[in-house]
């Protein structure tokens, strides 16, 4: 039994039913689910979580669908990594990452598509849709193909081709749109209030997709042994991940897994190129002013956040920071995560690493600190980015001459 009691608006508290609504008719505010919290802590425990699935469906009590009927390829669970050698170069020594790029599509968005589409099938919606900056059209065509549901994926006609091949192998239905994300969103609230029986992930059923993203607060607690951090890097595009990973290890803490009252400073990361919320920090805004976005971080390529405004109350109210990184800063920090930890992300990886570089050395995240950077997908999508900047060491010919030359050439050098 899900211990959702209804939707809620984020600014006048109205209350609406569990259906696939997401914004308050009295003041356009977003709506979010509230739970029973006491139900919940009755109900759930360390060791509860421990026996359970390992992917997200570990933290059932805590997500919004009923039953255990789950749209789920198996995301995560991810491995969170100490990052020795990362830690070591950036003087953090206690730096961990998790690794989302190994989540079924290869990002964390197989979190929040998994959420969406269980609770869609639960309302009886029909088909998958969303609108996409790439990862997200990955994650809803692949979890449709498997649950076999129809699906309507809306992506800006500039993605990467990696992106665009790995969601039409699915075989639903991709739509290119000749405009940048914030127009392929628009025309998405558009169609959701034309296609009742359609589960937009993150337009009408957005309340229940956003939810997903706790997930990677809980599993960060339970892998450090059920703490908290005290600081955490996390990329922004929307801002919804950011906000829900708050409040995901805040609810820990009321359903009693946690000891502690957490403590958590939140800093957000992104592209120069598209940086509304970053600049709003800086400046001191407490609203977001809307950008062109021009990056190749197109994963965080959106201009009018959603949640940029909720994103901006979380990082202050925790005491974290905002970075912007340039897109040369975002190819060395994808070098510099993959020559130090093995670990190859996309670009919006190296925006978290090149922020997470970037406030280290401004003294803002600490080495008294345990860290943990947020790694949200997988570097294979977004080769483009590196097509200039990487290749072979040397190109030789078929012979052992040719390779003892370069050998020793490569030798006398060190
Ligand atoms: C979508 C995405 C983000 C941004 O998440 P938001 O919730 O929109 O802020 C970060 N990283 C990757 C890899 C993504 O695909
Ligand atoms: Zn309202």
């Amino acid at each position: 039994m899900a211990f959702v009691q209804s939707l809620k608006c984020r600014e006048c508290h109205k209350t609406y039913p569990i259906e696939a609504l997401h914004v308050c008719e009295f003041c356009f505010g977003p709506l979010e689910v509230a739970y029973d919290y006491e139900g919940i802590a009755a109900s759930i425990s360390r060791e509860k979580i421990a026996s359970g699935p390992p992917t997200i469906w570990r933290y059932a009590d805590l997500l919004p669908v009923d039953g255990t009927d789950y749209v789920s390829l198996g995301a995560g669970f991810t491995p969170l990594v100490k990052a020795r050698s990362l830690g070591e170069e950036l003087g953090l020594p206690n730096l961990w990452l998790k690794n989302d790029t190994v989540n079924p599509t290869g990002s964390f968005k197989d979190r929040v598509v998994s959420v969406a589409l269980s609770k869609a099938r639960e309302l009886g919606l029909k088909v998958a849709a969303c609108a996409s900056t790439g990862n997200l059209a990955n994650s809803v065509a692949a979890h449709a193909a498997w649950a076999g549901m129809e699906s309507y994926v809306f992506i800006p006609a500039n993605l990467e081709k990696a992106k665009i091949i790995t969601t039409s192998i699915f075989g639903g239905n991709l739509i290119a749109i000749e405009g940048n994300y914030d127009d392929v969103n628009r025309l998405c609230a558009e169609l959701a209030s034309e296609e009742p029986t359609w589960a937009f992930v993150n337009v009408n059923v957005r309340a229940y997709y956003s939810e997903g993203s706790k997930t990677l607060a809980f599993e960060v607690a339970e892998q450090l042994g059920w703490k908290a951090p005290d600081h955490v890097i996390v990329p922004v595009g929307s801002g919804s991940q950011l906000t829900k990973i708050h409040k995901g290890f805040h609810e820990l803490y009321e359903v009693g897994l946690l000891d502690e009252e957490p403590n958590v400073r939140i800093s957000g990361a992104q592209a120069a190129g598209c940086s509304p919320v970053a600049t709003a920090f800086a400046a001191g805004y407490d609203y977001v002013r809307p950008v062109k976005p021009n990056t190749i971080a197109k994963s965080l390529a959106i201009g009018n956040p959603a949640d940029g405004f909720y994103a901006l109350d979380v990082v202050r109210k925790s005491g974290g920071s905002f970075g912007s990184v340039t897109d040369e800063e975002i190819i060395e920090g994808m070098g510099l995560l993959a020559r130090t930890e093995g670990i190859f992300a996309e670009t919006a990886g190296g925006v978290t690493i090149a922020t997470l570089a970037k406030l280290a050395k401004e003294g803002i995240v600490r080495p008294d600190e345990t860290v943990v950077a947020y790694i949200t997908g997988n570097g294979l999508k977004t080769v483009e980015a590196l097509e200039d900047s990487q290749g072979p060491t040397y190109v030789i010919k078929p012979t052992l001459e040719a390779f003892t030359e370069v050998y020793q050439s490569k030798r006398s050098n060190q």
